[in-house]
C-alpha cells in the first residue's frame, strides 16, 4: 500500500515515509480505468525505485506508477492522507499516550514528556520531521 500525505507531501511505503517532490506543470501522466486523462502530480525516489504519482482529471482517482531503473514496472494504487485524516493515519502508528501527548505538545498544553519522547523517536525513525508534525497538528 501506498499513502500519500498530501499536507507534509510526503509518501508512506514500506513503513517509512520518504519525500514528495510535487509537480505542478500537468505533464501527460497516462490514462485512468476510467479513460480520463492523468496528470503527474508528483516524483519521490526510494532507493532503487523512481514513483511518479499521477492524478485523474476527470475521477480524481491516483494512482502510483512505480519505476526500477528506466522500466515501467507497475501502477498502483494510492491512498491520500489529507489534513482531516492525519491524525486518524498517526493514531494507526502511535500509542493512545503518545498520540495525546502530540497533541497537547502541539497545542501548549502539558504533555506526558516520556511518551512524548517515544512519539518524536517513532515518527522520526519513520522519516518524518516531527516539527512539521506538530506545526500540522496544531490546526
Ligand atoms: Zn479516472
Amino acid at each position: 500500500m501506498i499513502i500519500v500525505i498530501e499536507p507534509l507531501s510526503r509518501i508512506f511505503v514500506d513503513d517509512r515515509v520518504v519525500k514528495l517532490t510535487k509537480l505542478n506543470d500537468s505533464t501527460f501522466g497516462g490514462f485512468c480505468n476510467c479513460g480520463g486523462e492523468m496528470i503527474q502530480r508528483g516524483i519521490a525516489t526510494i532507493g532503487d525505485e523512481r514513483m511518479i504519482i499521477v492524478e485523474c482529471k476527470s475521477c480524481w482517482k491516483t494512482d502510483a506508477i512505480v519505476f526500477n531503473g528506466r522500466l515501467r514496472t507497475e501502477k498502483v494504487e494510492v491512498e491520500i492522507v489529507d489534513r482531516r485524516n492525519f491524525k486518524e493515519f498517526l493514531k494507526k502508528h502511535l500509542t493512545e499516550l503518545e498520540y495525546e501527548s502530540l497533541i497537547k505538545k502541539a497545542h501548549g498544553e502539558d504533555y506526558n514528556y516520556n511518551a512524548f519522547s517515544r512519539a518524536k523517536k517513532k515518527l522520526e525513525d519513520m522519516g518524518f520531521d516531527s516539527d512539521e508534525v506538530l506545526f500540522l497538528l496544531q490546526f
